[in-house]
């Protein structure tokens, strides 16, 4: 992709709002209300408002390898932070993707340098649920197993923070784990059931504004 080609592309695109909308630019740079934040992963092929058909100003978006939420992420985090309490999104999104390739990376052993401490996080997905991955033969379907268990295990990381707590418990925000099958486009729920996979644990990671205040 050419660069120059970029700037005629963008030209146009400008041209065609315009030509709907005379006011469209006007009325975007009014401010945005997102009602979903898009966690999902860099990999050029997953765009995150062409595979869900959305407009700009519908999502707020964060991208990075595997769609990744560590806690010690100060972007990860921050973004969260101002989805949930400023821009007050509705819906929490992970998106992962079969043949990612940070997922891949993470299930073999190679030393990948800078990239070792981010991918341990996949390892860390690999060790909590190894019981069942080492129980699938076929390396292929462990593979995308790992990339849903991997989405699973940032929602959970998501759910973990104490602004997703608070929203989740007042009924305002909901959290969802999908999939992208890049072989066929289309985007899988997980319908993954919180209640079953945080029973027992929860606890851990409960985290109160006014417990911690009173205390
Ligand atoms: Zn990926």
């Amino acid at each position: 992709m050419d660069i120059e080609q970029i700037f005629k592309n963008n030209q146009n695109w400008v041209n065609k709002k315009l030509g709907v909308d005379p006011d469209y630019f006007k009325k975007l740079a009014n401010g945005q209300n997102p009602d979903i934040l898009y966690i999902g992963c860099s990999d050029s092929r997953v765009t995150a408002e062409e595979v869900m058909g959305v407009k700009p100003g519908d999502v707020f978006v964060m991208r990075n390898i595997s769609n990744m939420v560590s806690n010690l992420d100060l972007s990860a985090m921050s973004v969260i932070d101002y989805a949930v309490s400023v821009l007050k999104v509705k819906n929490i999104v992970i998106c992962g993707h079969y043949g990612c390739g940070g997922v891949k990376a993470a299930m073999e052993s190679k030393d990948l340098g800078i990239l070792n401490p981010w991918l341990r996080n996949i390892r860390d997905v690999y060790r909590i649920h190894r019981e069942e991955l080492n129980a699938i033969s076929c390396e292929e379907e462990k593979y995308r197993r790992l990339v849903e268990l991997n989405v699973q295990e940032q929602c959970v990381n998501v759910i973990k923070t104490a602004d997703v707590q608070i929203a989740v418990r007042q009924g305002r925000l909901s959290v969802h784990g999908w999939v992208m099958d890049i072989g066929t486009g289309k985007l899988i729920d997980l319908n993954i059931d919180f209640e079953k996979v945080l029973e027992g644990i929860m606890e851990i990671y409960h985290l109160d504004k006014d417990e911690i205040k009173s205390k």
